[in-house]
């Protein structure tokens, strides 16, 4: 047996640690099922170079809780650590391992997922227990060694008998963490953090229901078997290619995100991208209403497969976050304060991809399937109309696809609208005036008033729309919005019908010359031509004003 002493300069860090290193004393399991998930995915990429002459099989990961004796056990089947490995990664703190490999596999590691970076997270196993002890068999041909430490700097090593390769991180959970021991807050951490990691996670077992055998009696019971329980899908769908997969899958995902939501989707957005940033996900359009007090926080933000947050808050703009699904992105700073994350460069390329992302599917949607599209408008319309208001790059998109209904049931876009109004709809400064109604209970009268007029009149019922209405008024020229009810709705004018003469040129000019002998050479008469083009008159004779006054 040997003892050392960890190498940090101050002098007792696990007090520290354990007060000011995360705040959340959970994540503990986060951190140490990341490492084994780390640990496995090195001997994967090892043994696929060639590097590892080992067997990779098909290695899981073991959560086990022993209440009675105060302890939780973290089981991987991974790479494992030689003494010389314990004692250059465990006993430097904030070293990481992790990072230090993906530095020396630079080129054919960079797709292997591998998590840590900090090397930090295992120390978090201090915040909950008194005690830590790593028993670890590297797939080196060398001793298994023990580890043991009880939260000061000095640490105990040892050889041991473990023969399998892998890990086990046992903990000996201190009293005011107790309630770590319980299986069901285990489970619901496993769940919420691990859910969709890349290693298989066992927790105990589960009975499974086989199919009957053949001949069995109608009551006779199904029989049953136990197997592992493995809480998580290895393989989520934003993992996958979006060529890979179908209509159906997106939905069933979509399901295993939000197992307590019933409603269905209505359609889902694969993001992709690994230049200039690396980011995956799934991001689906719920349902909403008109009320503004719809959850948000319903997006998952993951980074590499690992659960870190549902507050996408900076991260996506604001007018998304009522969207649901998945992000998951390696290049988002989150040790960081919030404000500092909106102002991060990358932060702000991920966020107005992400932007970018939505506008052009809403886009397709509307160019290929005109109908459908308008079928789901008052779904969608709460997050088009905020976006609108709230990013002007949104706004420039949105303005093509973004539809404005009718109390009679028709979609317009905003140039359809004008196109259809504006010659029935304007007011004395020559404004074109766009009608709506915003309750057609209460302005039933003034509605049918209108359209009895030959006007349009929209339906215009979201509580954003107002605030747009004044942003279309000050970016689009000459328009203004007036409620159906509002009192110069009365004074729309007609804009004067454009009569084009069919008389040819020449016999406009013989037409003048008959008119001006009728009127006498010497009359101070003026027969216009002009006027033939642009009034529904044929021609107009004028008077100058002074002769006029003079014959009064
Ligand atoms: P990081 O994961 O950021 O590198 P950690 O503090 O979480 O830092 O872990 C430090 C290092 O300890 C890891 O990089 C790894 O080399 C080693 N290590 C931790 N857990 C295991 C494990 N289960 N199997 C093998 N090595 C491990
Ligand atoms: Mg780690």
């Amino acid at each position: 047996m040997a003892t050392g002493k960890i190498n940090v300069s101050v002098e007792n860090i696990f007090p520290l640690i354990k007060k000011f290193l995360y705040s959340d004393h959970e994540i503990f399991l986060r951190e140490l099922v990341s490492n084994a998930t780390d640990a496995t995915l090195k001997l994967k990429h090892l043994t696929s170079i060639g590097e590892a002459q080992v067997e990779y099989g098909n290695p899981i990961i073991e959560i086990k809780v022993d209440k009675d004796n105060k302890k939780i056990h973290i089981i991987d089947q991974g790479i494992g650590m030689t003494e010389a490995e314990v004692k250059k990664y465990i006993n430097e703190v904030a070293f990481s391992g992790a990072e230090e490999f993906l530095d020396k596999y630079k080129d054919s590691g960079k797709d292997t997922g591998i998590i840590g970076h900090f090397g930090l997270g295992f120390y978090s196993a201090f915040m909950v227990a008194e005690k830590v002890e790593i028993v670890t068999k590297s797939f080196k041909d060398e001793p298994a060694v023990r580890w043991v430490c009880d939260g000061s700097p000095e640490f105990e090593l040892s050889e041991a008998d473990k023969t399998e390769r892998g890990t086990e991180i046992i903990l000996h959970v201190a009293e005011d963490s107790t309630e770590f021991l319980e299986e069901a807050r285990i489970r619901t951490l496993l769940t919420k953090y691990n859910k969709f990691m890349p290693i298989p996670i066992k927790f105990g077992t589960r009975t499974e229901t086989l199919p009957k055998p053949e001949g069995a009696k109608e009551d006779d019971p199904a029989p049953t078997k136990e197997v592992d329980d493995i809480i998580n899908n290895p393989n989520p769908a934003w993992t996958k290619k979006p060529t890979d997969l179908e209509a159906e899958d997106y939905k069933s995902f979509y399901r295993e995100l939000y197992p307590m939501q019933f409603e269905e989707p209505l359609f889902h957005i694969h993001l992709n991208v690994d230049y200039p940033f690396n980011l995956t996900g799934i991001l689906y359009f719920p349902k909403l209403t008109n009320d503004l007090n719809i959850q948000k926080d319903k997006i998952q933000l993951y980074q590499n497969q690992v659960f870190v947050t549902d507050n996408v808050e900076g991260i996506v703009p604001e007018f998304l976050t009522m969207l649901r699904g998945v992000i998951d992105s390696p290049d988002i700073p989150l040790n960081v304060s919030r404000s500092y994350l909106q102002a991060d460069g990358a932060v702000k390329k991920i966020s107005s991809y992400i932007t970018k992302k939505v506008a052009d599917k809403l886009s397709s949607l509307f160019k290929n399937n005109r109908e459908d599209f308008e079928s789901k408008w008052n779904d969608i319309k709460v997050v088009i109309e905020y976006g609108m208001l709230s990013e002007d790059k949104f706004f420039d998109k949105a303005d093509k696809f973004a539809l404005y209904p009718t109390v009679d049931g028709k979609y317009y876009t905003f140039e359809e609208l004008i196109e259809k109004v504006k010659d029935n709809q304007t007011d004395k400064d020559n404004k074109t005036v766009l009608l709506y109604a915003s309750n057609t209970e209460e302005q039933h009268s003034y509605t049918e008033a209108a359209k009895a007029k030959g006007y349009e009149v929209l339906l215009l019922d979201s509580p954003i729309v107002a605030h747009l209405l004044q942003k279309l008024e000050t970016s689009k020229e000459n328009i203004s919005f007036a409620r159906v009810d509002a009192d110069h709705v009365d004074n729309l004018i007609k804009k004067e019908e454009e009569t084009i003469s069919k008389l040819s040129d020449d016999e406009k000019e013989a037409l003048k010359g008959e008119l001006e002998k009728v009127l006498g050479e010497k009359s101070s008469y003026t027969v216009q031509l002009e006027a033939m083009d642009s009034n529904a008159q044929p021609f107009m004779i004028t008077e100058p004003e002074f002769m006029r006054r003079m014959k009064d």
